[in-house]
């Protein structure tokens, strides 16, 4: 995938302390290649291998005492500016804000709509209405209202009426004799672009004046997704751009892409199915993960939200003390399983991807491991290097277990521990410091 390329590219500058004008061709190179087969538009690429190489003679990178990372800066830095540079939060301004969801059938609008209305409710204490405009399958009408139960959302939807702009319409009325200030409009998509599909839309549209136009993309689907944008641009010009499916390793080609094409701002993502599964586009953080560096500062932030302040701030004291043991260990399943999708975060954690690629991740593996855990002495649990086999074997009998699945336990707090400290030190460090974070 792209990060892994980009990171191999830059592996060849990270290392070396010198630093030659080959390298760099070289690196740049690279970096291109894995920008193309990540379906970033060709002149895109070149545009921006061109940019930081032109920036990185400017700023005499080959003479500069660590060559290496500036050009990484100098790579993350032409990212972020590609996708925008800043984050753009959405216009709430109207009474109702009234938010049209855009984009291909499968794209994601319904379950977005869903998680922009639980996010607006429960982050931003909006009391929003969801409208069933998809009004050519029953069972659109029924998807959104599962979504809305599932939030404690109201869904507005009129199952005999088949025109789309009057159920928008009467919804808007509707929301304002009863006091919800948000209203999002979710439409029908078609499997691929068509004049009917782009009419129903563009009259929604035009007869509800929606302070957000928002179109919203697969980002599997690559290449394809950047002329959808376009198409769907030329006809909405819409507001901002909804990333879906971006969990775990999906390849950001997209992020980079519709950006320059369409100038318009990334201004949410969709990492998986789940309500919660929903986060504001930083371009920052998004260079970050492109760059194999992992969102940190989302999981930190994600995992604040559940987090006792305190507890946190505990553990970083522990982990730089390399006292993290089985205890926090147990703190931590408890805590990820509140957050959410495992692998979602796992794929946050820089170099965690790689890491774990081979271990199974399961929720229900969780039941086992507390077992585990809870058949360890305090002393076993702050100092698991004393666990020898006869321990093993103890521990195994006491919780139910086989010594094999202490021994994968083993092995997990053990890649954990190591993730862990990447996060705080080595890297991860190094690398903020050079950020200047
Ligand atoms: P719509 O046709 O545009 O309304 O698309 P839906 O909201 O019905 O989504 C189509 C499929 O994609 C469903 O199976 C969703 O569960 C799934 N989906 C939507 N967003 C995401 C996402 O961010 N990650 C993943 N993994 N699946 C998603
Ligand atoms: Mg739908």
């Amino acid at each position: 995938n792209l990060s892994d390329k980009l990171e191999k590219a830059l592996h060849i500058l990270k290392g070396h302390g010198k630093i030659t004008e080959v390298n760099v061709a070289d690196t740049l190179k690279e970096v291109r290649r894995a920008l193309l087969d990540a379906d970033v538009n060709f002149k895109i690429a070149k545009d921006f291998t061109t940019s930081v190489k032109e920036k990185a003679m400017g700023q005499n990178v080959l003479t500069s005492l660590q060559p290496g990372q500036l050009m990484v800066k100098l790579v993350k830095d032409e990212l972020t500016e590609l996708m925008g540079g800043e984050e753009v939060g959405i216009n709430l301004s109207g009474n109702p804000s009234v938010i049209l969801m855009s984009g291909l059938q499968g794209s994601g609008k319904t379950t977005f709509s869903g998680k922009l209305a639980n996010f607006l409710k429960t982050k931003k204490g909006k009391k929003p209405l969801l409208v069933a405009c998809d009004i050519y399958r029953p069972a659109a009408i029924n998807q959104l209202h599962v979504v809305g139960d599932q939030i404690g959302v109201e869904v507005y939807s009129e199952p005999e009426n088949k025109n789309a702009v009057d159920i928008a319409q009467n919804a808007i009325k509707y929301a304002k004799s009863n006091g919800f200030n948000v209203v999002i409009v979710d439409t029908a998509g078609r499997l691929a672009i068509d004049e009917q599909m782009m009419n129903e839309i563009a009259n929604v549209h035009k007869a509800i004046q929606p302070q957000e136009t928002l179109f919203v993309v697969d980002a599997m689907t690559g290449q394809d997704a950047v002329n959808t944008a376009k198409a769907f641009n030329d006809r909405l010009n819409f507001d901002g751009v909804i990333l879906t499916k971006l969990d775990g390793d999906t390849r950001g080609g997209a992020a980079i892409t519709i950006k320059s094409v369409v100038n318009k701002p990334i201004k949410f993502i969709g990492t998986g199915e789940k309500m919660e599964a929903i986060d504001v586009f930083y371009p920052s953080r998004m260079a970050d993960r492109i760059l194999g560096m992992g969102d940190v500062v989302s999981l930190v932030e994600r995992a604040q939200e559940q987090y006792d302040e305190e507890e946190a701030r505990k553990l970083q004291k522990k982990i730089a003390k390399n006292e993290f043991g089985f205890d926090d260990f147990l703190t931590q399943i408890q805590q990820i399983k509140k957050m959410g999708n495992m692998k979602d975060l796992v794929g946050m954690i820089p170099g965690a991807g790689k890491a774990l690629k081979d271990v199974e991740i399961e929720d229900d593996a969780f039941k086992h491991i507390e077992a585990i855990i809870h058949s360890m002495t305090p002393l076993e649990r702050t100092k698991p290097a004393v666990i020898d086999g006869k321990r093993k074997i103890r521990i195994a009998k006491g919780s139910g277990t086989k010594v094999e699945q202490v021994n994968q336990l083993m092995k997990q707090f053990d890649q954990m521990s190591k993730m862990m400290k990447m996060m705080q030190g080595g890297g991860g460090k190094n690398l903020a410091r050079m950020m200047g974070g």
